[in-house]
């Protein structure tokens, strides 16, 4: 949420003082200039040498579609200075039968009833304090840690909580390793209590709330996130919303992981998993990625039951792109890959034509960085390969999809875990009524969307009302 043009720095005043003419010949300007570099253009040639068929699928085991999508909105809670607000988040798996989904396909609009057919919609919310809020006479940091540890403990079904997920994801608990455990640099209590004890280090056993045996401060197992180090008092808690919409978007999805691999892990098999964005987490939160590639890793080696000295992938899953230079390169390249398309179908029925990015040609033509940098693209942040795919259909898609083996900056097709039949449900899935929408996720940005004006009136209002004063 924007916040800067409200608070501090004002833009339009600034801007009137510094015409373009005088940015322009500014000297300072021109050295920058000189020095910089944008990714060049792909050419043809070097586009049609890394493009490869995708065959059609020998076998579709997937049935189901698990769709992950979210928003948040700040609502202002009181309008007078100090101005006060929540943040709303809205997020959660939604899940469809593929057969309602194709049945949906055939007919000319989405009804709401329809709506009501598909199989499941699990809905999370949740109402942050980002503002100048006090709950229980805390800071707004304790508020805030206070708010997400509740949230993260309690679940609408009372089963599987998403701190379930989160400690079988941080400590690997789908293998044996109880050596595994993450240590707090400081005491998240610091900033009150003045604590300085760096001895907390939580492992799979301990309890999700327990106290520093110095300042005697609570310490939730979502400290480990340490989004709390980036909330100011009087700043606020703006700068965590990104980075917790995005954990708790890849939690619900673990989730549904979580759950199908205790109840019977060969069930995987059958769901594909779509995310909203590519398969990464950035900035304060990145080191979750670690854990996700493991655990795709891992998911990707399961032993066939039928034959034990055969591997059976049990993942299927895909973070799809709509806009970022990604997209914007594939539109670039969209020629090259329609040609390529002519020439394959004419051998014969495909799925489509797949681009492989790899960390060379990342840096070269999509975004600015060195190719022979020793940190690859996407390395600390990515739990997946980009890959660019258009359909026979010609719908075309910008992907994330894990790689064998965890991170590879040159992977080839087959590196890709599951891509046959993750492509081949993409392409079905393709609705031209969205345009280059897939039903599941737009239907949950529909049902998730907290965008427009009457639901933020709602929220402020039920936010006001709920609120001790
Ligand atoms: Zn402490």
């Amino acid at each position: 949420m924007s916040y800067s043009s409200v608070r501090g720095r004002k833009p339009m005043e600034r801007a009137s003082k510094i015409s373009h003419a005088n940015i322009i010949a500014s000297p300072q300007v021109q050295a920058l200039i000189a020095e910089c570099s944008v990714p060049r253009a792909a050419d043809t040639q070097t586009v049609q040498d890394q493009l490869v068929t995708v065959g059609l699928p020998e076998c579709m085991p997937i049935r189901h579609v698990v769709a992950v999508d979210g928003s948040f909105r700040e609502a202002v809670v009181r309008q007078e200075f100090p101005s006060a607000a929540i943040t709303f988040f809205a997020f959660g798996p939604l899940i469809f039968r593929l057969d309602d989904l194709r049945a949906l396909d055939e007919e000319p609009f989405i009804a709401p009833e329809d709506l009501a057919k598909l199989k499941k919609i699990e809905r999370f919310q949740l109402a942050a304090p980002t503002h100048n809020i006090s709950r229980r006479g805390l800071s707004l940091q304790g508020s805030f840690r206070l708010t997400v540890h509740e949230f993260l403990k309690g679940h609408p079904d009372g089963e599987r909580t998403l701190y379930d997920t989160l400690r079988w994801l941080l400590f690997r608990r789908w293998i044996d390793a109880p050596a595994k455990a993450r240590r707090l640099r400081r005491c998240p209590n610091a900033p009150i209590t003045g604590c300085d004890y760096d001895g907390l280090t939580l492992r799979h056993d301990s309890p999700i709330h327990q106290q520093c045996p110095h300042c005697e401060g609570p310490v939730y197992l979502a400290d480990v996130l340490r989004l709390h180090e980036l909330i100011d008092e009087e700043q606020g808690a703006s700068r965590t919303t990104s980075f917790l919409m995005s954990v708790l978007e890849t939690l619900a999805l673990v989730n549904v992981i979580h759950t199908l691999w205790e109840m019977k892990p060969i069930l995987l098999r059958e769901f594909l998993f779509i995310k909203d964005g590519p398969l990464a987490l950035f900035g304060q939160v990145a080191d979750l990625s670690d854990p996700l590639r493991e655990l795709a890793d891992f998911l990707a080696a399961f032993p066939d039951p039928a034959d034990q000295t055969k591997r059976l992938p049990l993942l299927n899953i895909v973070g799809l792109e709509k806009s970022g230079a990604f997209v914007e390169h594939a539109m670039h390249i969209e020629k090259t890959l329609d040609e390529a398309m002519d020439a394959a179908l004419a051998d014969g029925p495909i799925a489509g034509v797949a681009l492989p990015l790899s960390n060379d040609y990342i840096y070269k033509y999509i975004v600015p960085g060195d190719p022979g940098s020793t940190i690859t693209y996407g390395q600390n942040t990515y739990w997946g390969g980009k890959i660019i795919f258009k359909a026979a259909d010609r719908s075309t898609y910008v992907a994330t999809v894990p790689t064998r083996g965890g991170h590879n900056p040159a992977p080839s097709l087959w590196d890709y875990l599951c891509v046959e039949n993750v492509f081949a449900v993409l392409a079905e899935l393709r609705c031209s009524m969205y345009d280059n929408a897939l039903i599941p996720v737009a239907l949950a940005n529909r049902l998730v969307s907290l965008s427009e004006v009457p639901s933020t009136r709602i929220l402020e209002s039920f936010a006001r009302d709920t609120m001790r004063r």
